[in-house]
């Protein structure tokens, strides 16, 4: 199975193993690795092992890899016990929406009260 990947895109390197990541779930499809600055006690991000954007470009291309990401991250809450307590699942996309990182990635926050709306 290829992958779909950006010559110099962080993300495609996590997915790749050519840069080191805490990972705590993977599977054909996704990959899930603790934030390198998390903003809770369990902050995760979960991305599709191909390249897409954001998640725009994702949805657009690829209806069950979107499903899939969605999935995987409901899975992380699991793994990370945050079902019970609840968690936020979030996809900053474009710049006002603060996304930073080009490559398609939803945070898992769990593990505190988060407070609403963001700021
Ligand atoms: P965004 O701002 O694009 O929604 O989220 C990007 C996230 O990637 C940030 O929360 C940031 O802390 C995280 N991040 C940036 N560089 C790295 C890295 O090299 N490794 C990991 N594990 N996370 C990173
Ligand atoms: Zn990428």
């Amino acid at each position: 199975m290829t992958t779909l990947s950006r010559p110099g895109c962080l993300f495609c390197g996590i997915v790749s193993g050519d840069i080191p990541a805490d990972v705590v779930l993977q599977d054909t499809q996704t990959v899930a690795f603790r934030d390198i600055s998390p903003a809770a006690p369990t902050h995760v991000l979960v991305v599709p092992r191909d390249h897409h954007d954001d998640l725009a470009a994702l949805s657009a291309s690829d209806r069950d890899l979107t499903g899939a990401l969605m999935a995987a991250a409901t899975q992380v809450a699991a793994l990370e016990g945050l079902t019970d307590g609840g968690y936020r699942v979030v996809l900053n996309t474009g710049v006002d929406g603060g996304q930073t990182v080009g490559h398609v990635h939803a945070h898992v926050l769990g593990g505190r009260s988060l407070t609403w709306p963001p700021g």
